[in-house]
């Protein structure tokens, strides 16, 4: 049996990496910006004034129009120390908008400047209406999510993989399958987390994966990543961000009658995961059947399911005594986004789901490590 084995990542490039950069940290031009506009309200701010508060729940997001802000982290003295300073046409923020989590940083003004300031509500109806925006700013606040959480030093338990330094372990922490919107944040939370994450499966805008042409074009395009040489590149390249990544690869079939548990690759690999999140989204029913039905058939009968194949969580699961949220009738087996039975089928709310359910992993892979 081939069996995927976690290796060490290739080096990557310098003009790779000023790519991902550039893309964490895109500036606007005008045109965007006026499409913003109507979302938001424009503000001035005085040099020294704190826009964002690290740990208050309340949050915004800004653009910048005019000026320099900096991105403060609270060091564990109490001392501030500055991760980034943003300049016109640049914009605050990071997944943490879609979920309670509170503010990571503080942002403070460092010049004479003036923003546009959207609330979360409004930061949600402009990605829901605007698309080419919403790729751009969902895009770069996943990558903001890897790349920033990886560069601090991140004390406590969940760091598992550096717990295990110097131990090849080929049996993943989570594997998520489905790299849409719900995929994408689940992987990039999880990874920025210290689980050794695997994420298999592509974007939605490349149609061929899940073979949703009608859905061309919608935000399962955050990865900017649409054709078969970047997407090889970012397999390639993933684990340098602590996932690893294999977008043009689905899964084909799960066995859930052993722990670790297994899932095929489409290419006859195998891998072993302590736990799992679909994210396998939802496709056009068979012919003569108009209706959407979950793209969980590869599950073979192992989870809880409605007859349209979404998958039953939570309180709703088979067999779910103490039933965690997210969580199947299959311990350890999260389902999340659009496959799941009950769950609101939007983008936003999608990738919330993603966010939340590694919480809850973390609480799985604690208990069953006793
Ligand atoms: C016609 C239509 C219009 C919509 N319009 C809107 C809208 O305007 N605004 C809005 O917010 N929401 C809209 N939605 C809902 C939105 O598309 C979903 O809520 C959102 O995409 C769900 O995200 P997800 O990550 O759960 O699943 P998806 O986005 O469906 O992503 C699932 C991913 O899993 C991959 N995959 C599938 N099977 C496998 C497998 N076996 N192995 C590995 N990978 C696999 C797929 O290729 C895909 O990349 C629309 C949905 C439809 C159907």
């Amino acid at each position: 049996m081939n069996r995927l084995a976690a290796g060490p990542a290739p080096a990557s490039s310098p003009a790779n990496l000023a790519a991902l950069h550039a893309q964490a940290f895109p500036m606007l031009g005008r045109a965007m910006i006026d499409r913003a506009a109507p979302y938001g309200e424009e503000i001035s701010a005085e040099p020294g004034s704190v826009l964002l508060n690290s740990g208050d729940a309340e949050a915004a997001f800004y653009i910048l129009l005019q000026g320099y802000v900096e991105v403060l982290e609270c060091e564990g003295d109490g001392a501030m120390h500055s991760l980034l300073v943003h300049r016109d046409g640049e914009f605050t923020g990071s997944l943490d908008l879609f979920t309670d989590r509170p503010n990571a940083v503080t942002v403070r003004a460092d010049s004479p400047s003036r923003l546009l300031r959207l609330s979360r509500a409004a930061l949600e109806a402009l990605l829901l209406a605007e698309r080419p925006l919403a790729e751009i700013i969902l895009r770069a606040f996943i990558l903001r999510r890897i790349g920033y959480l990886r560069q601090r030093p991140y004390g406590g338990a969940i760091l598992r993989s550096a717990a295990r330094a110097g131990q090849e372990d080929p049996v993943m922490d989570l594997a998520v399958i489905g790299g849409g919107p719900a995929g994408l944040a689940a992987a990039a939370y999880a990874a920025s987390e210290g689980l050794q994450t695997l994420l298999v499966g592509g974007s939605l805008s490349c149609g061929d994966a899940s073979g949703m042409s009608a859905l061309k074009g919608f935000p399962g395009t955050i990865t900017g990543l649409c054709d078969g040489p970047l997407l090889r590149r970012a397999e390639d390249q993933s684990s340098r961000f602590g996932a690893h990544f294999l977008p043009l690869r689905t899964v084909s079939r799960f066995d859930g009658g052993c722990y670790p548990y297994r899932v095929w690759l489409d290419d006859g690999r195998m891998i072993e995961a302590r736990s799992l999140i679909v994210a396998t989204g939802m496709q056009e029913g068979k012919a003569g059947q108009p209706a959407l039905e979950a793209n969980t058939a590869w599950l073979d009968g192992w989870l809880d399911t409605d007859d349209q194949g979404y998958i039953h969580t939570g309180r709703a699961a088979a067999g779910s005594m103490q039933a965690r949220a997210y969580e199947s009738s299959q311990p350890g087996v999260f389902a999340v986004g659009a496959a799941r039975a009950g769950s609101v089928k939007h983008v936003l709310a999608s990738i919330a789901e993603g966010a939340a359910a590694v919480r809850v992993v973390h609480r799985f892979l604690d208990a069953s490590a006793h």
